[in-house]
């Protein structure tokens, strides 16, 4: 699973990286960076906890497809 923040909903207000901060870090203007390029399985729980807690929607959860890994 990968995280993608929409830039143009994302407001920087940090509930994302307040909820989960194994997952995400912040920049110098207050906005997400996620910890992962690909985010572990211990933390799918809290990857998911922000997403349903970010009143913008901004946080997009992109699952690995099968398909992705044949030639
Ligand atoms: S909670 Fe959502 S809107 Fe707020 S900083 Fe995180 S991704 Fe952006």
């Amino acid at each position: 699973m990968k995280i993608r923040i929409d830039a143009e909903r994302c407001s920087g207000h940090g509930r994302c990286y307040a909820i989960a901060p194994d997952v995400f870090d912040e920049d110098e203007a207050g906005y997400p960076i996620p910890h992962f390029d690909e985010v572990p399985l211990t933390m799918r729980e809290a990857t998911l906890a922000a997403q349903l807690n970010c009143p913008e929607q901004a946080i997009e959860l992109v699952e690995d497809s099968p398909e992705a890994d044949l030639p």
